[in-house]
C-alpha cells in the first residue's frame, strides 16, 4: 500500500453493492479492499471486484468529444447534440427523439437524464438497460404492492430456514451474496436451499434440492405451490386482512400433476418442495433474471409473491420475496424514474396529481404525461425512421439487446446519434456525436443496491482527457436547450438534495420511496455519507423491513393477489428450432467487457465465448468444436463446451463478448425479440434454436506481443494474457497453409522465425524468438485439435528461451510432459489438477483443499467448482 489513504467507495459490477476500499498505487492502478464496514459484504469481495485495481487503464478510453470522429471541443459537440435534438423536435415532434440510459448510472446522472427527457424535453422516450435486467421485478412489485419496493434485506438470506432461488446463478451473479448464504449454512447448518434453474449451475452445489424446470414455466410452479399451501390449511388468516383478490388469485391454481406435466418435473419432486415451503415459516425467495428475462416475467414475479402474502411471510426476520438486481444501480435508476414508464420518486404517470407536483417541482411546462417506449420497441422504433435523435449514455445496446443485428441496423440507421460513455464500444461505431464521460474511480455520486441501501460511488483518480460527469453533459445540452436554470447544479451533492426533497414533497406516506431526511446534507456531509437504507423520511422512523405489518402504499392499504394462469413462451421450440437458447453471464466476466476485459485474469476461467450443450443433445459435437447456434432472428459461432448439468434440449451462452473481443461469439444476435407485455422484458431465457458444426476448414492459434485484433480471421477471439501477450483463436474457410502464412505475415518481418509444415498432415507451426525471448507462434490444422496452449503461454513470461523448449515448441508438447490443467481459483491461480491431486490426497472438503492449495481463500467465487470436482472425485470412487 502507498501512503494515499483509501477511498471508501461501491463496486461498479453488481447489484449486490459490495463496498470497496481503493488506494491509488499510479495513475491506472490501485489496491482495492472490501470494505470491513460496508452492510453488504462486510469486508468481502467476489473475483471481478478484488481484480478492480487492474481495470483501470486507458485501453479503449473514450478521452476527448468527437464530431464525426474527429475530435471536436466540448462547446461544438454539446452544441450539436442540442441542436439536433431541437431541430428534430421542432419538426417532428417531443416522441421524435428518446435516450437511452444505463443502471451503470449514478443516481445523480440518472435524475439529470430523466428530468431532461420528460421534464424539458417533454417525451418519455427514455429507457434503460435496466429494462432488460429487473423491469418485470418492478412490474410485478407495483401490481402486488402498489409501488416498487423490495421488502426485503440481506440478512434476511442468513435468517431464512428455507431459501428458495429461483433462475438465479447465485455463486457467480451474485457471488457476495451466496458468500454470506454459504457462511449461514456453516453456522446452521439446518438452513436448507432449493435451486430452481434449468440448469445444474455452480449454485446448486450444496443445495438440499434442484428443480431443474423447464424454461418459462416457473409461473405453473408457484400457482401450484399457491393452491397445495391454501389446500394444506398454510394460509395465514391473520395476514388475511391485509390482502385483496385472493380468491382470484387462487382460481389460478395448478393441481401438481398439472404441474409435473408443464414443467418437466417429477411428481414427488413438486410435493417434496411444496412440503418444504409449506413447513418452513421463515423462507426466503430470492430470484433474479431467470424470472424476469421472460414474456411471462411479471407474471413470475406476482406467482412467487403470491406464495409469500398468503403465507404472511413477508417483512418478517427471515422471510419474504426478494429480487436481486443484475446492475449496480438497477435500483437507484428506480428511485428516479429512469425506465419510460415511471416517474421520478415513485410519482405515477396515471395520477393528474403526481403531474401536477412534478410539473411545479420542477418547473417544467413541458413534462411529459404518458409512458413512452420501451428497449425493444423504442429501437425498433429507431429502425423504423420513428425516433430519429438518439442519444445513448453509458450502455452498449449493440451487444446486450436481443435481435442485436435489429439493433445495430438501428443505430446505424439513427438519423442522429449521440453516445455518453467512458469507453469504445461497439454502439459508438456509428454515432455522429461521441462524448467522453467519466468512469468508476473518477466520478462522484450514489448507487443502491438490491436491499435498498443507498452508497456512496466516491473518486479516487483524476479523469482523463476531457472526461466529464454525465449530469454535467447532460446538463450542459440542458443549458444549450435553454433550460440552465433548472440544471445549474455545481456537484453531484446539489443533484442528491433535490432529488431528496423531491421524494418528501406532498408525501404523508403514500409513498414509500422517502428519503427527505438525506435533502439537508450539506456538501460535506454529502461527502461522509454512510450507507443508508430507504425509506428514510424526514417526517417518522425508518423501517428495514416493509410489509410486515402490511401498509402497503395501495388505495386500500392492502396488498393485491394477482391471479397468474400459465402462458407458455412467446416462441416455442419446432422441428426446425428444437432446442432452447437460455443466455446468461459468467462468473468472472461483466455485461460486455468494457472493464472486465481489461484483465487477462478474469480470462482464464472462461477465455472464449462458449455455447454449453448436453453431449447427449448432439453426441456428433465434440467439447472444443466450433458451433454455430442459430434462431430465426440471427446467429452467433461459439466454442461447445459440454455440459451435463444442463436440462435436455437445452443450450447456454454468455453475453458478454463484443466485436471487440470476438465478432462471431455476439449471441445477442440470435436471441428471439418476445418481450413481456407488461414489464417489456425481452425473453432472453428461452429462444428456439438450432445448433450445427460450424463446418470451419482450418482452426488455429497465434499467441503474440502485439494485438492482431478480432479481424484476424473470419472467426476470432481475442484473449488478453498477462504480460501484454494476446492469445488469439482462429478458424476460418480456405486453404490452411494461406491462413497460416497470412497471419504470419501480419506479424511483421522474417527475422528469428522457425517454423514446421506439414501439408498432408495439414500441420502448420511457426514460432518467433526475438532477443531470446518467444515473441510469437501461430499453430494451424485442420480442426481445434491443436497443441495445448497453457504451456506455450507460460514461456511468454521466460526472459529466455532454452533449448529443450524451443524444441518443443514446434514439437506442440511441453518438454517436461505434464499435462496443462484449466484454472478454477483465478485469485491464487490454482488450477484444476493442483485441486485433483489435494483432494486424492485426502482432502474432504472445500475447506480442505483451500488449507492445502490455497485456492478459494480469497474471494470464494470457485468454491462452488472445488465442490463440483469433490463431488465428481468421490462419484468416481469405487464402492
Ligand atoms: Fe462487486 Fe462482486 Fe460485490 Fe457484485 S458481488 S458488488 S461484483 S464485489
Amino acid at each position: 500500500m502507498t501512503d494515499a489513504p483509501a477511498v471508501r467507495t461501491t463496486c461498479p459490477y453488481c447489484g449486490v453493492g459490495c463496498g470497496v476500499l481503493a488506494r491509488p498505487t499510479g495513475p491506472e492502478f490501485a489496491e482495492i479492499a472490501g470494505d470491513p464496514v460496508h452492510p453488504a459484504n462486510f469486508g468481502r469481495l467476489c473475483v471481478k471486484g478484488t481484480a478492480l485495481g487492474e481495470t483501470l487503464s486507458l485501453q479503449n478510453r473514450l478521452l476527448y468529444p468527437e464530431i464525426a470522429g474527429a475530435r471536436a471541443s466540448w462547446d461544438d459537440a454539446l452544441g450539436l447534440v442540442a441542436a439536433k435534438f431541437r431541430d428534430t423536435i421542432a419538426e417532428h415532434g417531443p416522441d421524435s427523439v428518446a435516450l437511452y440510459v444505463s443502471g451503470q448510472l449514478l443516481t445523480e446522472d440518472y435524475y439529470a437524464a430523466n428530468k431532461l427527457a420528460k421534464g424539458f424535453l417533454g417525451t418519455a422516450n427514455i429507457d434503460s438497460n435496466s429494462r432488460l435486467c429487473m423491469s418485470s421485478a418492478v412490474a410485478g412489485h407495483r401490481r402486488a404492492f402498489g409501488e416498487d419496493i423490495v421488502p426485503t434485506v440481506y440478512e434476511d438470506l442468513e435468517l431464512a430456514d428455507l431459501l428458495v432461488l429461483v433462475g438465479s446463478n447465485t455463486a457467480w451473479c451474485h457471488p457476495v451474496l451466496f458468500q454470506r448464504i454459504a457462511a449461514a449454512r456453516a453456522t446452521r447448518p439446518t438452513m436448507r436451499v432449493v435451486v430452481i434453474d434449468p440448469r445444474r449451475t455452480a449454485t446448486c452445489e450444496g443445495a438440499d434440492m434442484h428443480l431443474a424446470i423447464a424454461p418459462g414455466t416457473d409461473v405453473a410452479l408457484f400457482a401450484g405451490l399457491l393452491r397445495y399451501l391454501h389446500r394444506s390449511g398454510r394460509a395465514d388468516r391473520t395476514y388475511a386482512a391485509h390482502l385483496e383478490d385472493v380468491d382470484d388469485a387462487l382460481a389460478a391454481g395448478r393441481t401438481v400433476a398439472d404441474v409435473a406435466a408443464i414443467c418437466g418435473l417429477r411428481q414427488s419432486e413438486i410435493t417434496k418442495f411444496y412440503e418444504l415451503f409449506a413447513s418452513t415459516a421463515k423462507t426466503v425467495t430470492m430470484f433474479s433474471q431467470g424470472v424476469n428475462q421472460s414474456s411471462a416475467g411479471v407474471d413470475k414475479v406476482n406467482a412467487i409473491i403470491n406464495v409469500h402474502l398468503l403465507t404472511g411471510r413477508i417483512g418478517k426476520p427471515g422471510a419474504g420475496p426478494f429480487s436481486i438486481t443484475g446492475q449496480p444501480n438497477a435500483m437507484g435508476g428506480r428511485e428516479v424514474g429512469a425506465l419510460s414508464n415511471l416517474l421520478a420518486a415513485h410519482l405515477e404517470f396515471g395520477r393528474a396529481s403526481d403531474l401536477a407536483l412534478l410539473r411545479d417541482f420542477w418547473s417544467a411546462p413541458n413534462l411529459a404525461t404518458n409512458p413512452g417506449l420501451k428497449a425493444v420497441s423504442l429501437f425498433e422504433a429507431v429502425a423504423a425512421g420513428k425516433v430519429r435523435a438518439l442519444w445513448v449514455i453509458g450502455t452498449n445496446p449493440a451487444v446486450s439487446l436481443p435481435n442485436g443485428d435489429m439493433a445495430r441496423a438501428a443505430l446505424a440507421k439513427a438519423e442522429f446519434l449521440a453516445i455518453s460513455d467512458c469507453a469504445n464500444t461497439d454502439s459508438g461505431m456509428s454515432a455522429h456525436v461521441r462524448l467522453p464521460a467519466q468512469a468508476w474511480g473518477e466520478k462522484d455520486g450514489t448507487v443502491t443496491n438490491s436491499e435498498r441501501v443507498i452508497s456512496r460511488q466516491r473518486s479516487f483518480l483524476s479523469p482523463p482527457g476531457e472526461a466529464r460527469p454525465d449530469w454535467w453533459i447532460i446538463a450542459q445540452v440542458a443549458a444549450r436547450l435553454g433550460h440552465g436554470a433548472a440544471f445549474a447544479w455545481r456537484n453531484a451533492a446539489e443533484i442528491f438534495r433535490e432529488h431528496a426533497t423531491l421524494s418528501g414533497t406532498q408525501n404523508d406516506g403514500s409513498r414509500l420511496f422517502d428519503i427527505s431526511a438525506l435533502a439537508r446534507l450539506n456538501d460535506a456531509e454529502y461527502e461522509a455519507m454512510k450507507p443508508a437504507r430507504w425509506p428514510r423520511p424526514a417526517k417518522s422512523i425508518a423501517l428495514s423491513r416493509l410489509f410486515g405489518r402490511g401498509g402497503f402504499p395501495t388505495p386500500s392499504g392492502r396488498a393485491r393477489m394477482v391471479p397468474t394462469p400459465y402462458r407458455a413462451p412467446a416462441n416455442p421450440v419446432s422441428v426446425e428450432w428444437p432446442l432452447v437458447l437460455i443466455t446468461g453471464r459468467l462468473r468472472d466476466q461483466w455485461h460486455t467487457m468494457t472493464r472486465t476485459g481489461k484483465t487477462a485474469r478474469l480470462f482464464r476461467h472462461i477465455p472464449e465465448p462458449v455455447l454449453a450443450i448436453h453431449p447427449d443433445d448432439m453426441p456428433a459435437m465434440e467439447d472444443g468444436d466450433l458451433a454455430v447456434v442459430e434462431s430465426p432472428w440471427g446467429s452467433g459461432t461459439l466454442r461447445v463446451r459440454h455440459d451435463r448439468g444442463l436440462r435436455r434440449g437445452t443450450v447456454f451462452a454468455p453475453m458478454h463478448w463484443t466485436a471487440e473481443f470476438c465478432a462471431g461469439g455476439r449471441v445477442n444476435s440470435a436471441v428471439n425479440p418476445a418481450v413481456d407485455p407488461l414489464s417489456g422484458q425481452p425473453e432472453f431465457k428461452h429462444t428456439p434454436v438450432q445448433v450445427r458444426p460450424a463446418a470451419m476448414d482450418w482452426h488455429g492459434f497465434a499467441l503474440t506481443r502485439r494485438l492482431l485484433g478480432s479481424k484476424a480471421a473470419e472467426w476470432c477471439a481475442v484473449i488478453p494474457l498477462e504480460g501484454q501477450v494476446w492469445r488469439h483463436e482462429l478458424a476460418g474457410h480456405g486453404d490452411a497453409a494461406d491462413a497460416h502464412a497470412a497471419t504470419v505475415a501480419s506479424l511483421g518481418g522474417p527475422d528469428g522465425w522457425m517454423s514446421l509444415r506439414d501439408p498432408a498432415a495439414g500441420i502448420f507451426r511457426a514460432a518467433q524468438v526475438q532477443d531470446g525471448r518467444l515473441a510469437a507462434c501461430v499453430f494451424t490444422g485442420r480442426n481445434h485439435l491443436l497443441p495445448a496452449r497453457d504451456w506455450l503461454m507460460e514461456l511468454f513470461a521466460h526472459e529466455s528461451i532454452e533449448i529443450a523448449d524451443r524444441r518443443a515448441l514446434l514439437a506442440g508438447r511441453r518438454a517436461d510432459g505434464a499435462a496443462p490443467e484449466p484454472s478454477i481459483c483465478v485469485c491464487m491461480g490454482v488450477g484444476a489438477g493442483a485441486i485433483r491431486a489435494a483432494i486424492a490426497a485426502g482432502c474432504d472438503s472445500v475447506a480442505a483443499v483451500g488449507k492445502a492449495t490455497t485456492a478459494g481463500t480469497n474471494c470464494g467465487s470457485c468454491r462452488p467448482e472445488i465442490g463440483a470436482i469433490l463431488t465428481e472425485m468421490r462419484v468416481k470412487e469405487p464402492a
